[in-house]
């Protein structure tokens, strides 16, 4: 999965254009950013951000 793909890449720190202004990246400089499912937009008027659920199968 594409979104998938992307937190790797933001949890090694890659500096990652928003898809959403498309002008600023994503924040990376949070201490747990190599644990973290969630990433936001460094411009804090942008809603841009980029999220995955830890995949938990119940039965
Ligand atoms: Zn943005």
């Amino acid at each position: 999965m594409e979104e998938e793909n992307l937190i790797e890449r933001l949890r090694k720190g890659e500096k990652i254009i928003c898809d959403v202004c498309k002008k600023h990246y994503y924040d990376v400089s949070y201490e747990n950013r190599e644990i973290s499912n969630y990433f936001h937009c460094e411009d804090p008027n942008c809603k841009g951000y980029v999220h995955i659920q830890k995949s938990i199968i119940v039965e």
